[in-house]
């Protein structure tokens, strides 16, 4: 069926492909459990907790394929919170100067507060936008590959088709 055969033992049956190892490795299971907990605040009752839990093998942890990059959704959270600690940054900087008496500098340092209060944003989402588009484009490149590995299940060599 196929010419293809391990680099390391020769080994051209006992060949599975990552995802096909990642696939039979990753088993689901279930659990059943209850919590007791007050629904309402007038009644107390039983909740049905069971859910589904999954197990890997070894095999299928090593063949596991590449993750996907970061959510929207974190990216602008992290983003959004980067933005705040940045103007925090800037008031304690400001803070400081002040107290120094410093004032040609301490109005510079609010010219720079007020410039990443208003940029700070919209350049944030510039950067992220582009990082993650980079970070999409190398995982659509290792998931490709990974789609291309193979693993021999006598010796447990990894190797590209
Ligand atoms: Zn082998």
């Amino acid at each position: 069926m196929n010419s293809i055969a391990c680099p390391r033992c020769g080994e051209d049956r006992q060949l599975q492909t990552h995802q096909m190892a990642y696939n039979t490795g990753t088993s689901q299971g279930s659990l059943r459990g209850y919590a007791i907990g007050t629904s309402t605040s007038t009644s107390l009752s039983v909740h049905d907790v069971s859910g589904r839990v999954s197990q890997q093998t070894n095999l299928a942890g090593q063949t596991a394929p590449p993750d996907p990059p970061m959510s929207i959704v974190s990216l602008c959270l992290l983003g959004f919170l980067g933005w705040f600690a940045g103007t925090l940054v800037f008031d304690f900087i400001h803070w400081l100067i002040a107290g120094a008496l410093f004032f040609p500098l301490s109005s510079l340092v609010v010219a720079f507060k007020l410039a990443w209060f208003l940029l700070g944003l919209p350049a944030l989402a510039v950067l992220s936008y582009r990082w993650r588009k980079n970070k999409n484009e190398s995982y659509q490149q290792a998931i490709s590959d990974w789609h291309r590995r193979w693993v021999c299940l006598r010796c447990g060599t990894s190797f590209y088709e």
